[in-house]
């Protein structure tokens, strides 16, 4: 008898669960339950919207989803419509892909002021999560202040200097765009706590940051070292050196290149802890603290100084919300190289927290087929899907599977005024009443007139 494997969450780890699943057993079933009717996790709402092509990876998702032996269960959150216990009940293996969604917070005096807005909202906003369409954020100010210099305050940064020009073929949500285009902001600054040896950007990422129509990219060069430190290479791989010379490099050139008429700035500032938000009710600006780097550490120096701004990014990294019945550490799950116990098991950030690239996800997919096959031998006859639709059927849980999603996707190209690639739905209800809509339409095969 086939194996019946649970994967809860359609992000990138998910899905490369299912393709080591469906590899390893020819006639296993997965199930791939996910809280939003939309599949794929940070492709669709956290990957920046002008970083089309990275998207292009959900094409072969789409591959796996439409393989026979694969039921997409969308618009089901698990600890919600269905417990963990429920879901061990009926399924021979369970797999917990549901990824780290909350932001880190700095645990600095001044965090709650208006004017603090948490990353992980901030790109939700703009990417259109449902969850997140009221955020409305106030961006009424000239100087914005990013903390982090990674990955994400990168795309952050980005997203807020570049032009309507630059975004038109992006699927940016018009709610953002009407705020981003016409805020004032004209100074983005990314505070490193470490230099630049420490940077945690990808050297592409830092290269696309030269290339803004309308903003240039600041550096001071004091802060950039001629050479990598003998004593700082024993730290690192040669492979990271390489890529450490490149960032260097690039910084290099961005301390040479003049603004021209661009009239926004992105400062990247490196040895800078924060150590306080200030203001009143309103945040006014952050008080730093300069640091020097020892064994890789960032070390205060007692001198201090500060930038005024009207918002703070706190781009630090994510954690993930306890999900009732799965033990919980750290903001991720416990397990042991992603077993969790015998027939429970994690997969991507809620395994390993929130690094890595979309590609670092595919070895825990193989790693969780090779657990299961080593706890789980043969399938035990539990009821698998058919209890799972009799459970939500009984629930009157609205499942969207994925003939259904693929309506969605195609509503959303169709209404998207090009060169933009889609518009995306804002909200759940407008994405199932769409759905009902196209269901009253669409004739039944009793009346159909062929
Ligand atoms: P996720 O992608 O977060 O997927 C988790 C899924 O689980 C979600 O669909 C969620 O809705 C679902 N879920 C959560 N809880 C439940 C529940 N209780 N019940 C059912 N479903 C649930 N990497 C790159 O290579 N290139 C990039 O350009 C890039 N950009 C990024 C931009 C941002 C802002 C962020 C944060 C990350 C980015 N990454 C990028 C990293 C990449 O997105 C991650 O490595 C990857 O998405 C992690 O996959 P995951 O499956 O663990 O989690
Ligand atoms: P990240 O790469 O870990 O960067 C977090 C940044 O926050 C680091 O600069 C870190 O500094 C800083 N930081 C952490 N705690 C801090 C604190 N208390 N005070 C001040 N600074 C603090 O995380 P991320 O940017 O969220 O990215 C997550 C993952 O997604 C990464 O693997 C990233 O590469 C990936 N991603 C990839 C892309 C892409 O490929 N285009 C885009 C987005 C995200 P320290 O280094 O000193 O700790």
């Amino acid at each position: 008898m086939g194996l019946s494997i649970a994967i809860v969450g359609s992000g990138p780890s998910g899905f490369y669960t299912a393709e080591s699943a469906l590899e390893k057993w020819p006639d296993c079933t997965v199930d791939i339950i996910e809280k939003l009717p939309t599949p794929y996790g940070l492709i669709r709402y956290g990957v920046a919207p002008d970083h089309a092509k990275t998207k292009n990876v959900a094409k072969s998702y789409e591959q796996t989803a439409l393989d026979p032996r694969v039921r997409f269960f969308g618009n089901v959150e698990v600890g919600r419509d269905v417990s963990v216990a429920e879901l061990r009940e009926r399924y021979d293996a369970v797999v917990f892909a549901t990824g780290c969604a909350t932001d880190k917070k700095l645990g600095l005096k001044g965090e709650d002021k208006h004017g603090v807005l948490g990353v992980a909202s901030f790109v939700n906003w703009y990417n259109g999560l449902p969850a997140a369409r009221d955020l409305a954020p106030d961006l009424g100010t000239e100087s914005v202040v990013v903390i982090g210099i990674g990955n994400v305050a990168v795309d952050v940064a980005r997203v807020l200097v570049k032009t309507p020009e630059e975004m038109a073929a992006t699927d940016l949500m018009d709610h953002a765009a009407a705020i981003i285009h016409k805020s004032p902001i004209k100074h983005v600054y990314m505070m490193g706590r470490r230099g630049p040896l420490h940077a945690q950007f990808t050297n592409v990422e830092l290269r696309e940051m030269g290339h803004l129509k309308d903003a240039a990219a600041v550096v001071d060069p004091a802060q950039l070292p001629e050479a990598i430190p003998e004593e700082a290479k024993k730290e690192f791989s040669e492979r990271q050196l390489r890529l450490i010379q490149r960032n260097i490099d690039t910084l290099k050139d961005f301390a040479k290149i003049a603004p021209g008429g661009r009239t926004k700035r992105v400062h990247f500032v490196f040895f800078a802890n924060p150590v306080e938000i200030l203001g009143g009710e309103r945040v006014t600006g952050v008080r730093f603290e300069k640091t020097r780097v020892d064994g890789g550490r960032a070390i205060g120096t007692g001198e201090f100084f500060e930038i005024a701004c009207g918002l703070v990014i706190p781009a630090i990294g994510y954690y993930s919300h306890p999900i009732p019945d799965l033990p919980f550490k750290d903001g991720k799950a416990i397990n042991v190289d992603g077993r969790i116990e015998k027939g429970l098991y994690a997969v991507g950030w809620i395994k390993r927290g929130p690094s890595g690239v979309i590609g670092t996800n595919k070895p825990d997919g193989d790693t969780a087929a090779e657990q299961i096959a080593a706890d789980i031998p043969a399938g035990s006859g539990k009821a698998g899907r058919a209890g799972l639709e009799t459970l939500l059927a009984q629930r009157k849980v609205t499942v969207v599977g994925f003939p259904e999603w693929k309506i969605i996707e195609a509503a959303e190209v169709a209404r998207a005024k090009p060169p933009a690639p889609r518009r995306k739905f804002a909200t759940v209800a407008e994405m199932i009443s769409m759905l009902d809509k196209q269901t009253a339409a669409a004739p039944s095969p009793a009346n159909a007139t062929t």
